[in-house]
């Protein structure tokens, strides 16, 4: 196990040198700030030893090489949404903030492409592309809180993913500072490349564990003019769940399927005093969206989706209007009045097998005392489920252990049906014990090949994704 060294007086003077003393923190309330993420469990709590802002790439250059010079770990903090104790210190050390890397630098309406910090919140991206008539199709439910670095880091998913792919898809080319402290580019604004290894696509997914990005060129497409929303309701998570291959056959090509099981419709209701929520006592909601260039090619899709819906057994078909999607971006915060301390689980499975993943895990969790059952939502069009558990009053050894046996369970159902434990929100410290376990051993050992070779000194973000 590596050892690092202390946070000391020589390396803090030497950081004040490189970004101006008020970018470098140590006072206890600003360190106590950032000791966790979207965790709740204060087991995970783990406090930095120092918050440091760099404004550009040569000043994070700065800190990664006082870091590798005194041996002290460093974490990169985006919008701190992970869901996977990703931005947590867990070694302790230097948290780097990226909010003052925040400019927009150029939107390129021509060859439709956007060149971005990586502290940009992601719906200012959504927002710029909007207003100019295009459309950045990355979407996490989180973009209001969560920048593009982050997305970049744990290639988010989101709502639209099923049309238009996760963020690894939305990207030309990145800036990065490697482990060892050079401000590297990596990738090329092509629509297609054979030149050498995919080195942005390796940097995507990785956690800030193989480079902090600065900066990234992002894809922008023409904003489709037409949009219709529907919300169809289902009694039978069974029925719910049958309406999706049908819908991908059909080809509707939706730009969302997304899933919420009673428990959630209930909770996100609550969460945003929607008393009118459609359905409220018994409803399984499927929301999707349908984007064309064409209305009478939307008028269509409708008529399709409103048949397929109801020949699949919906008791309800409505338009879905903004308060229904503020349901969906609201689910996970709505678990906070059902318990303070809880776990999200973030699997995904082939498309084919949701429904039967959603079967087991239901019967699964019967068998384990958590004090209301599993809530599901998912985005379900791509296999991807949100599975979550509330502590509510178990003791801190029994919620550990019915949490670490469920998943063992579940984790092993999923492999069976060549899913993966995190469809999109990464592995983190949260799942790191687990990772060690399911990854086939070659290629476990091939990413701590690569891990060693980029970061000889385990500087960057150690304790995430495996062990080293
Ligand atoms: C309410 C809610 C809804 C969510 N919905 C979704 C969803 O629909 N889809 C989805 O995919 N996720 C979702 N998430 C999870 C989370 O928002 C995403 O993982 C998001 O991409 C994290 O971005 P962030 O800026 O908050 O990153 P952080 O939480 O700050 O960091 C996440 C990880 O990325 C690393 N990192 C951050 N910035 C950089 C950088 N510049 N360079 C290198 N590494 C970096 C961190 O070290 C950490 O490992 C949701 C979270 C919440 C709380």
């Amino acid at each position: 196990m590596k050892t690092y060294n202390p946070f000391c007086e020589e390396m803090l003077a030497e950081l004040q040198a490189a970004l101006g003393a008020e970018n470098v923190w140590t006072a206890a309330d600003k360190l106590d700030q950032y000791k966790t993420d979207e965790e709740t469990d204060p087991k995970k709590f783990h406090l930095p030893e120092a918050v440091v802002l760099p404004a550009s790439a040569e000043e994070v250059a700065a800190v990664v090489k006082l870091c590798n010079k005194y041996n002290v770990p460093v974490t990169v903090r985006g919008g701190g949404t992970s869901l996977a104790d990703g931005a947590i210190p867990v070694c302790g050390g230097i948290v780097l903030l990226t909010e003052r890397m925040n400019k927009i630098i150029e939107m390129n309406t021509e060859a439709m492409y956007m060149i971005v910090e990586a502290g940009v919140r992601t719906i200012d991206i959504q927002k710029m592309a909007n207003e100019a008539g295009f459309l950045y199709a990355g979407d996490p439910c989180s973009a209001e809180s969560c920048q593009i670095g982050g997305n970049l880091a744990t290639n988010a998913g989101g709502n639209k993913a099923v049309r238009y792919g996760v963020t690894r898809n939305q990207v030309y080319c990145l800036e990065m500072v490697t482990p060892t402290g050079e401000i590297v580019e990596v990738g090329a604004r092509l629509k297609k490349c054979s030149t050498g290894y995919c080195m942005e696509q390796l940097v995507m997914g990785s956690e800030g564990t193989l480079g902090i990005i600065t900066k990234a060129t992002l894809k922008l497409l023409p904003l489709a003019p037409y949009r219709f929303d529907m919300l169809a309701v289902f009694d039978e998570p069974q029925n719910a769940i049958d309406v999706v291959p049908k819908l991908i056959k059909a080809g509707v090509n939706p730009t969302s399927i997304e899933y919420m099981d009673n428990s959630y419709v209930r909770s996100t209701a609550d969460y945003l005093d929607f008393k009118a929520a459609p359905h409220y006592e018994d409803g399984i909601y499927v929301i999707i969206t349908v984007e064309t260039y064409n209305e009478d090619e939307l008028d269509l899709k409708m008529e399709q989706l409103n048949d397929l819906c109801e020949e699949a057994g919906a008791v309800d078909v409505l338009e879905a209007d903004d308060r229904i999607w503020s349901m969906r971006r609201n689910c996970q915060e709505s678990v906070r009045l059902i318990s303070l301390v809880s776990l999200t689980d973030d699997i995904v499975v082939p498309v084919d097998k949701i429904a039967d993943t959603i079967k087991k895990i239901m019967e699964i969790d019967k068998k384990y005392p958590f004090p209301v059952p599993a809530k599901i939502n998912a985005h379900v069009g791509d296999g991807n489920l949100h599975v979550v558990l509330c502590k509510g009053d178990l003791s801190d050894e029994d919620w550990e252990k019915h949490v670490y046996d469920f998943h063992k369970e579940v984790y092993a159902y999923v492999y069976e049906l060549g899913g993966r434990m995190a469809g999109e929100h990464g592995i983190g410290a949260k799942k790191l014990g687990y990772m060690e376990e399911f990854t086939p051993a070659g290629e476990l050992d091939l990413m701590k090949k690569i891990k060693l070779a980029w970061d000889p000194n385990l500087i960057l973000n150690p304790g995430k994704i495996f062990n080293m």
